[in-house]
């Protein structure tokens, strides 16, 4: 058994030390003071960190139950919203929608590409009667980063509140929801957030909490207008997941220590180390264009069985990838790099695929895809500071 575990899978991601020693702390009463200073503390940088002048809300569920939280109250039964799918949980949010009785239509990319704005704008254009647009920032299934700021301009002059799964992108890629124009913005903690799955946080804009305030309440657990109220106290509607939000506190402090930027540029040399030392072993990239900053996807070469992979990097190495979904199941190796990963985990990571590539059917590539990968890391971290990486959109 290999000595250390990385995880590099999307989510749940590793803790950093400082995190799990909060994490480890004595509980704190929900209603009391003390935890009511951590709650407006962790508010405090959770606005900064969505960019947002407005509430962030802590909910206690998965990333999925504020994708659900937001579907419910933002929409009646019977309105019709556009559904951007390009990947598993596109699919997911046109599941949600039509639970809760919406009309959904459906604006579809192949998997590893991304939607474009004009398609959007198309669609608004033709069909006044939609409401609303859901689409992910970052695909985790197939690692592809959707337009989001293109896509928010777009929203803007027609009216459609646009809502985005910020997942797997929230705290690994900028996504700031005032200056952009994003109506619903949502995260879980354990990726991006370098926490334990269990929390999900969850901001509108104000005209999302106009319409918000319009639909009648449909759910006794999310009803995010009182948890608006409760925030207003520092506490939540039902009892708070204490040690995940005193956790958060210590998380948000952690990566807003030196400035988001630093952050971003992070995520970005992460994922130029990943994608070149990728392409080096001669594999091909599953999103070749519009990449997302906090998964690389690999395509494995056919005749491959990506479950053998799998298991050796992590039987061998120690390293714990994730898997293709659907249709691409034994065909992709998604790579995690999110939060607290760094430049010798992803390096160990690129060796294990290199290994298990080699078991799996004699695969090898360029011998120096080691330093290749590193070279690119080294130029991608180049960004003057204060500076944000490009995104591959704008
Ligand atoms: C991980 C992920 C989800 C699912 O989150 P859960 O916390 O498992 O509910 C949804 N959307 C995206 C984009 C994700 O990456």
């Amino acid at each position: 058994m290999p000595e250390k575990i990385r995880l590099l899978t999307p989510g749940p991601t590793p803790l950093p030390e400082r995190v799990r020693l909060a994490l480890a702390k004595d509980m704190l009463h929900h209603r009391k003071g003390e935890f009511m200073a951590v709650m407006g503390r962790a508010q405090e940088n959770l606005r900064l960190l969505f960019g947002t002048a407005g509430p962030v809300l802590p909910l206690s569920c998965s990333g999925t139950g504020a994708m659900t939280a937001a579907v419910h109250s933002l929409f009646q039964p019977g309105e019709k919203v556009l559904v951007v799918e390009a990947g598993k949980f596109g699919q997911r949010w046109e599941q949600i929608a039509a639970m809760r009785g919406l009309e959904t239509a459906t604006l579809s990319a192949p998997w590893g590409e991304a939607i474009s704005a004009p398609a959007v704008e198309e669609r608004l254009r033709e069909d006044p009667a939609i409401a609303g647009v859901l689409l992910q920032h970052s695909e985790t299934s197939t690692g592809v980063l959707h337009p989001v700021r293109e896509v928010a301009e777009v929203c803007r002059r027609s009216g459609a509140l646009l809502v985005v799964d910020g997942i797997s992108a929230v705290g690994l890629c900028p996504c700031p929801m005032d200056e952009w124009g994003i109506d619903c913005l949502l995260t879980g903690s354990q990726k991006g957030l370098m926490l334990p799955p269990g929390l999900a946080l969850l901001a509108l804009s104000p005209r999302a909490w106009k319409k918000a305030e319009s639909v009648s309440p449909n759910c006794f657990y999310f009803n995010l207008l009182k948890e608006r109220d409760s925030l207003a106290k520092g506490q939540t509607n039902f009892t708070s997941p204490v040690n995940l939000i005193v956790g958060l506190d210590e998380a948000l402090a952690l990566l807003l220590e030196n400035g988001l930027e630093a952050v971003y540029v992070k995520q970005w040399g992460l994922t130029m180390l990943a994608r070149a030392g990728v392409r080096a072993m001669g594999l091909v990239l599953f999103a070749e264009k519009d990449f997302a900053w906090g998964i690389t996807s690999v395509l494995l070469p056919e005749g491959v069985d990506g479950g053998q992979v799998l298991r050796c990097a992590a039987e061998k190495f120690g390293v714990l990838f994730a898997g293709g979904q659907d249709h691409l199941k034994g065909r992709l190796v998604r790579i995690g790099h999110m939060g607290h990963v760094d430049w010798a985990d992803v390096a160990a990571g690129l060796f294990a695929l290199n290994q298990a590539l080699k078991d799996a059917g004699g695969f090898c590539g360029s011998r120096d895809y080691l330093e290749q990968a590193l070279a690119a890391w080294r130029a991608a971290l180049a960004v003057p500071p204060g500076e944000t990486p490009p995104m591959t959109h704008s």
